[in-house]
């Protein structure tokens, strides 16, 4: 089946809904997603969305900027940071205008409350900047965008997985999808198509991170040679509840919650002596990894405990409800009572998609773009996170460039030929799932996954050298050939389940090979890439984004200046 629209988003988390509304106003659009729309993981965003409305302390934009390039470790765009720090508190009123229930101060104002890495006076102490809905927030955005997307008309396709992208000579045209309900292949094209496809954490074995979020749009766009930025920067949250990978919302710390280590220190005094277990996530999780390293996880195990105790109950039901029952079913733990045990998860992706300002996607380092293709959302990278997200930084980014993105596709439309995809990709599609439905092979895909997500969590995660990486690109090998063999033995059309985790295995060792080659070439330490080899920032070679390319030779590697408009580097001390 065919289906024409002026634009194609893919994707129905926060950055494809609020360009979905935007968008919308210039004409037709559709919104694929493969997911019930409000299952995105968008909606598990727990702490909140940061903007300088300086509700309960004084706070300015100008701070918020300030702490988003030191927390990128100086490699974000500071020309973007600016831009989304700027737009922050028009934000925050037009998703309240949009019906967004955020948490009030006994005043009635929007609440804030403090999260890592957020300060005033350019680091001189924590500041309270993260707007929330108790610890929901996610939740309470994704269903406002979403009850507005279908009062504007947008057209949702739910459980339609993306398969392929369509681009032909440099323009795109729209992608082909099935419908998981009934195996049937559909053909979308658009004049402009937005990928706001979301992370893709399911790379490693421990994550917060949903089932869905395995990067299928990435892998798809950089299998075509559209490039990947700085996908060497993956964050790992500090705080994941042990064993499971389960987030606590660092809202936990910003209500009081301190760390804990075997010998009842709260450890992060000494590694962040300011601001202390608020210090951004990179440095939570390395001293985390380290106590551990050197004994004092809890009865030398691999764990710290993160004590919440001490806070008052009433705050705790009001403001963390969520995470507290988390605690009580997975744990058996009431965190007014005993303390949480913890361990980094993955959780991030910094990386992703090269976009300009207006969401369109760049196909080289010089800044050069495909026609009619954009990105926004955790798969994009317009780089305000640089080597290291700020928390609430996401949710901001998404709405802020998911909106800007709309506009620019409302824009492009206008003057755009009608395009149509050609029959050739759909043939193509067929083509793959019919091999990989009657293919000889031998292999699972569920346990080459789990294989490869453990080695990726081994190899690749907080801290990593030279030996490890360049085993990991032999391993991934492996692992790719593993992919190509996996036997799928429901042959049926309807919900093949079996079939698309096939599909999602190859992206996702697609993308870590992605990770693993630019982690290699990277040779310094900087935000979230850790190399035990070269423990210090490098600032003279190493002040650059990493574009990986796939070429018929291999993998390829460019670098991009990074924009230094107000702040140059220093060192990076909290
Ligand atoms: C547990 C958790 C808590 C978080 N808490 C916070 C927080 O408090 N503050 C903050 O700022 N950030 C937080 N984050 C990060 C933030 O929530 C995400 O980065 C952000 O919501 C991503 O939004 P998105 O719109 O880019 O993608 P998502 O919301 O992940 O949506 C991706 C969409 O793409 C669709 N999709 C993917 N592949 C395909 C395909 N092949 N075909 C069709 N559709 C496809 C999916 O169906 C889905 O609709 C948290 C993240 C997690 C995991």
């Amino acid at each position: 089946m065919v289906h024409h629209f002026d634009s194609l988003i893919v994707g129905s988390g926060l950055a494809g809904l609020r360009a979905a509304i935007e968008a919308s106003r210039h004409g037709s659009v559709a919104v694929l997603t493969k997911l019930y729309p409000t299952r995105s993981h968008s909606g598990a965003a727990q702490g909140g969305i940061g903007a300088a409305l300086g509700n309960e302390e004084p706070d300015s934009p100008e701070w918020h900027f300030y702490d988003t390039v030191k927390g990128s470790d100086f490699l974000g765009d500071q020309g973007v940071i600016e831009v989304m720090c700027e737009d922050a508190i028009r934000t925050i009123v037009e998703l309240e205008h949009l019906g967004v229930p955020f948490s009030r101060t006994p005043e009635g104002k929007i609440a804030q409350r403090r999260f890592g890495g957020h300060t005033r006076d350019f680091g001189a102490a924590p500041v309270r900047r993260a707007c929330y809905s108790a610890d929901r927030t996610g939740h309470a955005i994704l269903f406002a965008l979403s009850e507005q997307s279908e009062l504007q008309g947008v057209k949702i396709f739910p459980e339609f997985q993306v398969l392929d992208i369509s681009i032909e000579n440099g323009r795109c045209r729209g992608a082909v999808a099935v419908n998981v309900r009934t195996g049937d292949l559909h053909v979308f094209t658009a004049q402009a198509t937005l990928v706001a496809a979301g992370g893709y954490g399911r790379i490693f074995r421990t994550t917060s991170n949903a089932l869905a979020s395995t990067g299928d749009c990435l892998s798809i766009l950089f299998n075509k040679g559209i490039p990947l930025e700085d996908m060497e920067f993956f964050q790992f949250h500090p705080t994941g509840l042990q064993g499971l990978g389960i987030l606590i919302t660092e809202g936990a710390r910003g209500e009081g919650g301190v760390l804990i280590n075997a010998g009842g220190e709260r450890f992060m005094e000494r590694y962040a002596p300011t601001i202390k277990d608020l210090a951004p996530r990179d440095m939570v999780s390395r001293a985390i990894m380290t106590e551990i390293r050197e004994g004092r996880g809890i009865d030398g195990r691999e764990y710290v405990l993160l004590d919440l105790t001490h806070v008052d109950r009433r705050i705790i039901d009001e403001r963390l409800p969520e995470i507290s029952t988390f605690c009580k079913i997975y744990m058996g733990i009431d965190p007014s009572e005993k303390p949480i045990p913890v361990l980094p998860t993955a959780h991030y992706a910094m990386g992703g998609i090269p976009t300009d300002v207006d969401g369109r996607v760049l196909r080289d380092e010089r800044g050069a773009a495909v026609e009619g293709l954009y990105a926004a959302g955790e798969c994009a990278c317009v780089s305000v996170h640089g080597a290291n997200r700020l928390g609430c930084n996401s949710l901001l980014d998404t709405v802020v460039f998911g909106r800007r993105a709309g506009m620019a596709m409302g824009r492009y439309i206008k003057g755009a030929e009608r395009v149509d995809v050609p029959k050739s990709a759909l043939d193509r599609v067929r083509g793959e799932l019919d091999s990989l439905l009657n293919g000889p092979g031998d292999e699972q895909a569920g346990a080459v996954r789990d294989a490869f997500q453990e080695v990726m969590m081994s190899r690749c995660s907080v801290f990593r050298n030279e030996e490890d990486l360049f085993a990991l690109t032999g391993e991934l090998q492996a692992f790719r050939e593993r992919a190509e063999r996996v036997k799928i033995r429901d042959k049926g059309r309807i919900f093949n389940t079996e079939l698309m985790e096939a599909i999602e295995l190859r992206h996702l060792i697609s993308l870590g090979e992605a990770i693993a080659g630019s982690a290699l070439q990277r040779r310094e330490s900087r935000g979230a890439h850790s190399r035990e080899d070269y423990p210090k920032r490098d600032d003279e070679n190493w002040l650059k984004h990493t574009f990986a390319f796939r070429t018929e030779r291999g993998l390829e590697f460019r670098f991009k200046p990074v924009t230094i408009t107000r702040f140059q580097p220093v060192e990076r001390k909290y």
